[in-house]
Formats: C-alpha cells, structure tokens, sequence
C-alpha cells in the first residue's frame, strides 16, 4: 500500500473517471501503447481501494480486477517504470491467477500515471503472452504516452474544479440574491433596480402588485414600457437626472386601480468607480397613512385657529420661560402688532413692565400647577382698559406642567356700563347729584365717620319755593333748567366733602360733615339762600329762585336716618310757614 493511500483515494475520486464512459482519446492511446511495443494487451488502469478499473484497455475484456491480483497495484508503489521480463520468474507474480490462468501474463511494463496531485493515481501498462523485453525506444514512447495520459487527466481535473467553483460561486450568488430579494420583499416600500438602458433589473414584491403583475415578470422589460406613457412622462425628467449622477427624492399623490396613495420615491444613482452612472436604485414609500394624518392634525388645528381667533378673548399658549407659543388673532387687535410679531416672543416685552409686573404672580402661581384668575388695568393712549386674565395650568400625559393657557378678556365696555349703571341708580339723571338712596348710604358712612372723630353732623333739607309757579310760567324745561341751576349753586356753596343730594322733584338735602357747631350749618344755609338771590338765565328771561331750608343738627351718631330727615322735613316745614326764603333750626 502506498504511504499516503487516503489521500492517493480522494485524488483519485476527483478525477471523476472511476466508472467513466469509454472515451476515445484514452483508447487510442492504449492502442498506440500496444502497437508501439507489439504486444497483445496494454491498459490504462486506476487503482482503486479494492480493485483495478480499466479506464481503456486492448486484449483484455474484464472492467476490472481485484487490486490484490493487479501487477499495476506494484507498479504505484515506486515513481519508476515496473518491468517484469518473465512473471514465472518473479517472486511476486509466479503464483498470480493472471499468470497460472487463461490469461497466460509473461511479460508486463507498466508506467505509474502520477498526476498533477502527486499521487500515482494507476498506470499505463502493456502485456505479452511471451516472456519479452522492450527496447529503448519502445520505453522512451511509452513514456511519453504516459506523460500524454498524466496531462490529460490533469486538465480534466481542473476542468471539473473550474466547474465546480463556478457551481458555487453560481449557488452563492443565489442564494445571495435569494436573500436580497427576501429582505426587499418584506420591505413596506416599491424597489427597483434599472440598468443603464433603463430596463428592469431588480423589482420586489411589492413592485409586481403596485403594477399588478408577477414581479419576476417584469425582469428585463423597459421601465418606459411598464410605466405606461403617461406616468413615465411624469417621472422622466427625474430619472434622467439620476441617470446623470443626482440623488432625486419626491413626493406626490396618485390613483391606482382605484386606490389614492401618496407616495415619497427615491433615485439614487449607482456609480461605479470611474465615476459614471451604471444603473439607478428606485425606492417609493406609501405615504398615505403619514399623509392623511398630517393632513388632519393641520384641519384640526386650523379648525382650533379659526375657534381660537373668533373667541373674543385673547387666548394664548405660554411656556415655563414667560415666552409665548401660541396667540390668537385678539392679540393682534390688543397689542397692535402681527402675530408673527408676538408668538415665541416673551411676555414681558409684548405686554410690557408695567402690565407683566401685574400678570407675573398669576403666571408663576399657574406655572405652580394652580388655575388663577385676576384683574388688570392698562393705561393705553385711548383711556383705560379694564382686563380680566384666567391662567391655568398647561400639563403633560405625567402631569408635569409644561406652559400656561392663558385667557384675556378686556372688559371694558362691560365696565364702563357697569359704572354708567352705578351712575343711573345712585345718581338724579337730571341734576347729577347724587339721589336719595346714595344719600342714605352717604348718611350711614357719615355715623360711622363721626363716631370715629367724635364731630358733629348737620342736615340741611330744601325745597325751592313756589316751584310750581316756574313750571307754570317757563313750562317743564324751564323748571328744569332752574332745578339744574338750583343743584349747581348748592354744590358751589357747600364743602368737596359735603354732600348734596337731591331727594325728589324740587326738594334737596346737603349733609354736613364733621361741623362743630349749629352756628356752622346756618352759615352754610345762609351762603346758599345769598346764592339763590341770583336770578337763574333761562334762554331771554330771567328767573327768579328761592328756596326755604330746615336745618337739623346732629350730635348723636346712633339717630336713625328717617328721624333725623324727618326733624330737618319738619324744620323746613317751619321755615315755608314763616313766609318762605329763609332757613329754621330744628328742636
Ligand atoms: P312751595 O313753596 O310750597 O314749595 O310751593 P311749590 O310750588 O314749590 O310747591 P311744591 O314744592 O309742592 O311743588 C313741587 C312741584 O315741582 C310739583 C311738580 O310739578 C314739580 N316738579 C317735581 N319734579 C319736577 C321736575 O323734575 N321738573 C320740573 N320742571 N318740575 C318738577
Ligand atoms: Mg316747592
């Protein structure tokens, strides 16, 4: 056995020609070996593990022999020719069955076949019936017949190991592509790949059902084709650009079979190392889902913005930073500036430091996690505005407040009539003086003064006289027009600090405050009796005006209103009975 049998075994297995088909080549030159040497029999063997195979033979009808009865078996053994002259002579042959048998074996050559792999793979043997001798020619060109044999098997060696790389590096490449398109197919996205002729070279799944083929079936064909004229027209600038080395990315909208998609596409160019454009990867993405919700996040806001903006407050969105995220058009209006001027702006600078120092608690105690509502005045060319502010709290999934919405309503119209209404129900329409309920309120906060400065009060009570003959007279206007006068004659005769009242058609009350004496009322009394001396201007006439008073002093802060009315009512009443124009003291 050869040292390295194992290795010998496999070299041989991938020859491939255990087995093998006659071939032609190998049986011309067994033939040529035969005739050369002038011998009956000639082969070329491979040894195998248990047996001889003959891969081309002449003379010999077995396929093959046991390896225990093959002469070429020895002949593997040593890198040199075997030449057995007379086997009945030999040691080793003397007993073999091809020697006592029919076979009738004298004379045997034979060549090891060393391949390429360095291994004697078997041999190219020629045998006589005769015991014989070859001479130097006829073993020079066995020689050469095996060298000729030895490269043969050589090149068909290298013949299968090419095919088999070639196999490999084919499954390889299959598989490999197996997986790409395994992975692009489960890809939620269009994938294409053109050539330089535009024709399909790659196409996913999702290629085949967007144009409802087979995507294999689109392989090779021109993109222009499968497109269709219409689309291809639209995507044609662009995939030139590509085609010219430019990355394209767009989005648009379209119908297919029915279905409205949005879609974003991708041209990437792919550039080989010389830099030119090979071929262009196209990638397209259904954005419909994205689209749509984009699309109803903006109409939700705007729907927001169009509530926001006819709310009549002015709303706002602020954050932790007093800087504004959001206003609605009142702010435009309040501030008189653009929005753009005031969203992402800071409070302080919009509403400026005067306003901010009012609203700065009410935002921080908001910021705080607190809903707060306030009020606020602010000084404006214009006059005065009235301004009530809601700020609550702005606050995250967590709870964590992230801003402030505010809210602000100016106010000042509604305060202005809430004022003129103050007016109408505690002020005489007429004369402006303040009217008989302002004057027992203004009664009752005098008690209180009083007992605090421990002075005394007094309460003039007037009626204009012979009122009636002036309406008969001038008519209605003209007693108006005197009762007008009447009421601005009192107020110049009387103290800031004192209040005239008028308590019905021509009768008036004056409350004295703080007044020491009695002496004190009567030199008001007397001050107002010199100031009707004056005659009241009525359009060309001149109207003559008196009025009767009854004074009813007060010293005790604890005397109800009516009953100290009451006094002075009946003081005046003395006064008129005296003949009018002149003032009494009650008792
Ligand atoms: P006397 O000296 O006794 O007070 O005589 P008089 O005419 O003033 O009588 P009296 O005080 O009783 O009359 C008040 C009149 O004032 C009665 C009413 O017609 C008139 N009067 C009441 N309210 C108004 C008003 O708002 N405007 C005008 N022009 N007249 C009024
Ligand atoms: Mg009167």
């Amino acid at each position: 056995m050869p040292a390295n049998e194992a290795e010998r075994l496999v070299a041989l297995a991938e020859t491939q020609l255990l087995d093998s088909e006659h071939e032609a080549v190998f049986d011309a030159i067994v033939a040529l070996a035969a005739s050369i040497c002038g011998v009956p029999m000639a082969a070329i063997t491979l040894i195998d593990r248990d047996r001889q195979w003959f891969k081309a033979s002449v003379g010999i009808d077995d396929p093959e022999t046991p390896r225990e009865d093959a002469f070429c078996a020895h002949t593997i053994l040593e890198p040199t020719p075997l030449e057995v002259d007379d086997a009945t002579a030999d040691e080793r042959f003397r007993n073999n069955p091809f020697v006592l048998g029919d076979a009738h074996v004298r004379f045997y050559a034979g060549m090891p076949l060393v391949t390429g792999s360095g291994h004697a793979l078997g041999a190219l043997c020629v045998i006589d019936r005769a015991p014989r001798q070859l001479d130097a020619t006829q073993r020079e060109s066995l020689r050469h017949l095996t060298t000729v044999v030895e490269r043969l098997i050589d090149a068909r060696t290298e013949s299968l190991r090419q095919q088999k790389l070639v196999r490999d590096s084919e499954e390889r490449v299959a598989r490999s592509r197996d997986f790409i398109r395994k992975i692009t197919d489960a890809m939620p996205a269009l994938i294409l790949y053109l050539d330089g002729n535009r024709d399909v070279r790659f196409a996913n799944a999702d290629v085949g059902r967007r144009f409802g083929v087979d995507a294999a079936s689109l392989l090779g064909r021109g993109f222009a084709e499968i497109c269709g004229a219409e689309l291809y027209a639209e995507i044609e600038s662009r995939l030139s650009r590509a085609f010219a080395g430019e990355s394209v990315s767009f989005e648009g909208s379209r119908v297919v079979r029915d279905q409205f998609y949005y879609y974003r596409t991708h041209y990437v160019p792919d550039v080989t190392a010389n830099g030119g454009v090979q071929g262009v990867f196209a990638l397209s993405f259904d954005i419909t889902a994205q689209k749509q919700a984009e699309i109803s996040a903006q109409t939700a806001e705007r729907r927001l913005q169009l509530i926001a903006d006819n709310i009549p407050a002015a709303v706002s969105i602020i954050d932790p930073e007093h800087v504004y995220r959001f206003n609605n058009a009142a702010y435009e209006r309040a501030i008189g500036k653009p929005l753009a001027e005031i969203t992402g702006r800071p409070v302080r600078e919009i509403l400026g430091e005067q306003v901010y120092a009012q609203v700065l608690p009410h935002l921080d105690r908001a910021l705080a996690g607190h809903g707060t509502q306030f009020e606020l005045r602010q000084h404006r060319a214009d006059g005065p505005r009235f301004l009530r502010g809601s700020y609550q709290p702005k606050c995250a999934d967590d709870g964590t407040v992230v801003g402030v919405f505010g809210m602000i309503l100016d106010q000042t119209e509604l305060k202005q009539a809430e004022d003129q209404l103050r007016v109408m129900a505690e002020f005489d329409a007429l004369t402006r003086l303040a009217n008989r309920y302002r004057l027992y309120d203004t009664i009752a906060g005098s008690a209180a003064r009083a007992q605090r400065h421990g002075a005394a009060r007094a309460l003039l009570y007037l009626d204009v006289d012979k009122f009636k003959a002036i309406n008969d007279r001038h008519g209605h206007a003209g007693g108006d027009a005197v009762l007008v006068e009447f009421a601005r004659r009192l107020k110049a005769a009387t103290r800031a600090t004192d209040t005239v009242a008028r308590l019905a058609g021509d009768e008036f009350v004056v409350l004295l405050e703080d007044v020491r004496e009695v002496g004190d009322a009567e030199r008001v009394a007397e001050a107002i009796l010199a100031a009707m001396r004056r005659p009241v201007r009525y359009i060309d006439t001149d109207i003559a005006v008196g009025t009767s008073i009854g004074i009813a002093f007060n010293t005790d802060p604890g005397e109800e209103a009516d009953a100290w009315l009451h006094r002075a009512d009946g003081a005046l009443y003395a006064a008129k009975s005296a003949g009018r124009g002149s003032y009494r003291v009650a008792a």
